[in-house]
């Protein structure tokens, strides 16, 4: 009789090799790098976020220059007001940002993770910080190795307490876009926030101090949807960062007046600077893969050991996969930058920036909605007219007060009863309940189209026209 198999213990197979399902991630201490491309990077990340930060505080006309309103649904950019009814502009410029994106992305890979992702962009600050308090890549590596004393714990306590403060300090920033912020910075002053605002302040900093922090490559790696399908955007002749392995191979260890071409060896010193100065801890040197950012931190870091090898620099640099191949000269690579499919990215991008900068010029100040009142669709006033009732919403969207004259045409004899002109305040829609009538003795019964016509009485040409329905029984 064959026994349970509870306390059945089963001995290791020959050559069975356990496989974590996921991998626990190591820490990467990335060392600091200074050259050209780092500069570029501290040159944006400044300049990005000096915008981030700083936009909120600009005043135009008296109120925050760049306010997403939700609440009264309108957006303020500077001199605009924008309202659902101009949902286009925002579909236009999302167009635009994604095509820009295929573009530069074509051109020369991931330029934007590289330099312009808050991700980079964040992971960066927060570096600086944590270089600052704790130090170097091996200062920081010693400290997290050694036991916990009262110098690790103050280290740790003020980095954190200043990635925090950032923190927090970005996501209040965050709201400072939707609400305006001078009111913002009271409400949170005096422990007044509301619900909404607590929240997004509290989500958006933690998303920060989370991704920043601590997550850092792991987002770029395992969570951007970006970093997956940017590859199908690559051809050939697309500028990517890449190792000369022509050059650079075999790498080994050699002094610096060696002659390492005697000794059989290429470029590369083996020195793992490389891989030392990369934020998500990868080897260039295998070969472009999906974890590199192209933050160019490699080119920086391999650049200074050529120089003091002596070597010309750019063993790592920006190329493509067809020069390394065929040892393009550099102008056949700037030449092919203006390749078919560039020049069509250009060539749409150019027309639909052009097309919205043109419906922004044109964009009329003046909008006008009719609604029929329903409960009277007609009555016959005691003149002996019929008259029919509508509502006009009109929309001033400049930030000026303007007053309307109301017009209407479509049947002969029509007449307007409505107070005029009309004051609508800025950047307001105002409802005006508006009587037409007429006399009924030469019309048929039945509908008749009518033109509602609103004209700004101090510029005549803003104007609007809308069509709506006249009811004779
Ligand atoms: S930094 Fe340059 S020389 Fe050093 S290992 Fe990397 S590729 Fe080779
Ligand atoms: S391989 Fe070079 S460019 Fe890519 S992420 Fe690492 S350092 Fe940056």
């Amino acid at each position: 009789m064959t026994q349970p198999a509870r306390n059945l213990k089963l001995a290791p197979l020959a050559n069975e090799v356990e496989t974590a399902l996921y991998e626990v991630r190591k820490k990467i201490y990335s060392r600091a790098v200074h050259g050209w491309f780092a500069s570029w990077r501290v040159a944006l990340v400044l300049a990005t976020q000096a915008v981030f930060y700083g936009m909120p505080w600009l005043v135009w006309n008296g109120r925050q220059a760049v306010l997403f309103d939700l609440g009264a649904r309108k957006f303020y950019i500077f001199g605009w007001v924008f309202w659902p009814q101009d949902f286009i502009f925002l579909t236009a410029l999302l167009v635009i940002s994604a095509l820009s994106l295929f573009l530069f992305t074509a051109i020369a890979g991931r330029l934007w993770c590289g330099y312009a992702c808050p991700q980079t962009v964040y992971t960066e600050i927060f570096m600086w910080i944590e270089n600052m308090v704790e130090g170097d890549h091996l200062q920081r590596m010693r400290l997290d190795k050694g036991s916990l004393g009262a110098r690790k714990l103050t280290l740790k306590s003020l980095k954190h307490a200043l990635w925090i403060a950032l923190a927090l300090w970005t996501g209040f920033t965050f709201v400072g876009y939707f609400t305006p912020i001078k009111t913002l910075v009271a409400e949170v002053l005096s422990w007044n926030a509301g619900p909404w605002e607590t929240f997004w302040i509290l989500f958006y900093g933690f998303a920060t101090y989370g991704n920043a922090g601590w997550m850092r490559e792991q987002v770029c790696k395992y969570m951007c949807p970006y970093a997956r399908f940017q590859a199908v955007m690559f051809d050939p002749d697309t500028l990517v960062i890449t190792y000369d392995a022509q050059r650079g191979e075999p790498r080994g260890s050699r002094s610096r007046s060696a002659d390492y071409r005697a000794a059989g060896l290429g470029e590369c010193v083996d020195c793992n600077i490389c891989v030392q100065v990369c934020p998500t801890g990868i080897d260039i040197r295998e070969g472009l893969q999906y974890e590199c950012i192209g933050c160019a931190a490699c080119i920086d870091g391999c650049n200074q050991v050529m120089d003091k090898m002596g070597y010309p620099q750019g063993l790592i640099r920006y190329s493509t996969e067809n020069a390394i191949k065929r040892k393009y000269p550099e102008s056949r690579i700037l030449a092919n930058v203006f390749r078919p499919r560039i020049l069509l990215y250009c060539a749409v991008l150019l027309g639909i920036v052009l097309v919205l900068m043109t419906a922004l010029y044109l964009r009329s100040p003046l909008k006008v909605d009719v609604i029929r009142d329903r409960a009277t669709l007609v009555r016959e006033v005691g003149d002996g007219t019929v008259e029919n009732v509508y509502r006009l919403q009109i929309m001033n969207t400049d930030e000026r007060p303007h007053r309307y004259n109301i017009a209407v045409t479509g049947l002969t004899g029509l007449v307007v009863e409505v107070p005029q002109p009309v004051e609508v305040a800025g950047a307001t829609t105002q409802a005006v309940a508006v009587a037409v009538r007429v006399d009924p003795a030469n019309i048929k019964p039945g509908s008749h189209a009518i033109v509602f016509h609103v004209t700004d009485k101090d510029q005549p040409g803003v104007k609007a026209d809308e069509k709506s329905m006249f009811y004779v029984r």
